[in-house]
């Protein structure tokens, strides 16, 4: 049997090992230690924000971010449906609001017009706040997610925020290093352009830390409460004051220490996920009707991270579930992009719009082995086991 190729593990060496070792034998292995700090610092830098505030997970960073917002329970956020669960009930159910949920666009992100078709349609402003006819609900947010490290369409999301009232979060935990190379927005990195944005360093995700996040506002005040609450809340340190119930959410040293080795790379493993992802158009891209399905990039001014990678069957005669299968038989990982979330358990009568898209790509996307340590050789096996289905 030919050696098992997954679909996207971590990259670490020894310089994570050396990091983790002095970490684990200076002592601070917990939630203090000065690798923290230098970590939130290292990507506010990175990503141009004057702070940034480090979680346990990027699912925590949300959650920060919905309540430093002020997002109220019965409020409604609009949020799409083809997404990780971890971009909606952070900003819904976590505070007991309720999403509405939106289909995407080509680029797998929210879909801008049936965003403002929602709005402009099934709601009414009232004194500069946007509320659902149906539910006579406050419609308080619109959550975008940056999926698989496309842009989402920032100019007209933001646009439509501004004039519906809407606080603007933006999920960017796939999308780290995806930012705007020229246009209005160029120098913006994903996450940056909303009034809160979050990452994950999750064990999948284009950097890691093993698990962790991190929170990034363009209001001050958010990321400092943000900061408050992750860390129990606590008004007097010696005292064990507490004045809100706050969450055990912070990034321990150890966790710190790896992420600071692992940004010092995050380019480099951006020009690796590039280079495979242009072997796979050149070796798949319109080859017995399969399509590669092309990011936002540099011909529309965006510099995307290229995290994971979708092979498109919707015009080819293969059925997804047997192209998974088959490849795993081969010993090769796929998946199929997530189960749409407005046809989950929990959000049934939740109301869902624009879907026709999201549908489609749900029943024709497989993504691909897209690990940052991919090689060229593994790469052009995946190939070749695909186009011999
Ligand atoms: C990974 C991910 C999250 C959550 O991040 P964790 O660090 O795993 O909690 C949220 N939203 C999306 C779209 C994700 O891909």
């Amino acid at each position: 049997m030919s050696e098992f190729i997954p679909l996207s593990v971590p990259n670490f060496g020894e310089g994570e090992a050396e990091a983790a070792r002095a970490a684990v034998l200076s002592g601070w292995v917990s939630t203090s230690g000065a690798r923290v700090g230098e970590f939130e610092q290292a990507i506010a830098d990175y990503v141009g924000m004057p702070r940034a505030v480090a979680t346990n997970a990027g699912s925590s960073a949300l959650h920060m971010a919905a309540l430093a917002a002020g997002i109220h329970a019965g409020d409604e956020v609009i949020v799409p449906t083809l997404t990780f669960i971890a971009a909606v009930n952070p900003l819904t159910r976590y505070i007991g609001a309720e999403p509405v949920f939106i289909g995407c666009d080509d680029s797998l992100c929210i879909d801008p017009d049936g965003v403002e078709d929602f709005c402009a349609n099934h709601c009414t402003m009232h004194d500069g706040k946007l509320y659902n006819n149906k539910t006579g609900a406050h419609v308080a947010a619109l959550g975008v997610v940056h999926v698989f490290g496309n842009m989402a369409d920032m100019p007209r999301l933001m646009d439509i925020a501004k004039r519906y009232g809407l606080i603007l979060i933006e999920d960017a935990t796939e999308a780290l290093g995806t930012h705007y190379i020229s246009g209005p927005l160029a120098g913006k990195f994903a996450g940056t352009m909303g009034d809160a944005g979050c990452y994950s360093f999750n064990g999948n995700k284009i950097i890691t830390t093993g698990a962790g996040g991190m929170m990034v506002s363009n209001h001050p005040d958010w990321a400092e409460h943000a900061k408050h609450l992750s860390t129990q809340a606590k008004a007097d340190l010696l005292q064990f004051v507490h004045d809100e119930v706050g969450y055990n959410y912070r990034m321990t040293n150890v966790q710190a220490t790896l992420g600071l080795v692992q940004l010092e790379r995050l380019e480099g493993f951006i020009e690796n996920k590039k280079a495979r992802y242009e072997q796979y158009v050149a070796g798949l891209d319109g080859k017995k009707g399969l399509r590669i399905l092309p990011f936002r990039d540099e011909a529309q001014g965006v510099r995307p991270n290229r995290w994971f990678f979708s092979l498109y069957l919707g015009e080819s005669d293969l059925d997804r579930d047997a192209v998974i299968g088959k490849l795993q038989a081969q010993n090769i990982q796929t998946r199929p992009v997530w189960a749409l979330i407005h046809e989950q358990a929990d959000y049934p009568r939740n109301e869902a719009y624009h879907l026709d898209k999201a549908l489609d790509y749900r029943k024709y996307i497989v993504n691909l082995p897209c690990s940052t340590d991919l090689s060229e050789e593994d790469c052009a096996r995946v190939i070749d086991a695909v186009l011999a289905l």
